[in-house]
């Protein structure tokens, strides 16, 4: 399945998607998380986070742009990286900072504001798109590689229960 679309009709269901997903993530996945401000991005991240074991408060890298989180997905350690591109200057400035070394096989990039990180940012194998809807959200989920339908095959959101 290369697109799905469901709704969330409430922060709860953000939440729930976030943690569906939490459970059909792998090691080498880079998931952008397109949306306006509000929309929802950073709820989702944060119950992603949540699931997979961590504990502490997440709040949005607004300023350091990155933030790194060690948990545990299916038996294994995996650094789950949260971007947040929102006040990036130029693309440069995540060539300069290293970002593009923490894409690889042992991390998990989950990119907020993807559209600053432009040329620079590698290709992502899912994006999800949050709109506003009249109660709640609309989402969309586009995999766009073999790891990425991989994964949406195995996310189990079982929609407005
Ligand atoms: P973003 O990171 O996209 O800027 P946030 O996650 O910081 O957005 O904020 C989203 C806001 O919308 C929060 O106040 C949250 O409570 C609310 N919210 C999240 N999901 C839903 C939903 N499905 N329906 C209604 N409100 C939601
Ligand atoms: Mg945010």
């Amino acid at each position: 399945m290369q697109r799905r679309q469901l709704h969330l009709p409430d922060e709860a269901a953000t939440a729930r998607l976030g943690a569906d997903l939490a459970q059909a993530l792998a090691p080498g996945l880079v998931l952008y998380l397109h949306g306006d401000l509000g929309a929802g991005k950073t709820t989702l991240t944060r119950a992603l986070l949540h699931a997979a074991g961590y504990q502490g408060r997440v709040k949005s890298p607004t300023y350091t742009l990155a933030e790194p989180y060690e948990v545990k997905l299916a038996e294994r350690m995996v650094t789950v990286i949260h971007f947040d591109l929102y006040r990036m200057a130029s693309p440069e400035e995540f060539l300069e900072a290293g970002f593009r070394e923490h894409f690889n096989e042992n991390t998990i990039c989950v990119v907020e504001w993807p559209e600053k990180g432009d040329t620079v940012l590698p290709a992502p194998d899912i994006e999800l798109t949050l709109v506003l809807a009249a109660h709640g959200r609309d989402v969309e989920l586009c995999a766009l590689s073999d790891k990425g339908l991989e994964c949406l095959a195995r996310l189990k959101f079982a929609p407005n229960l």
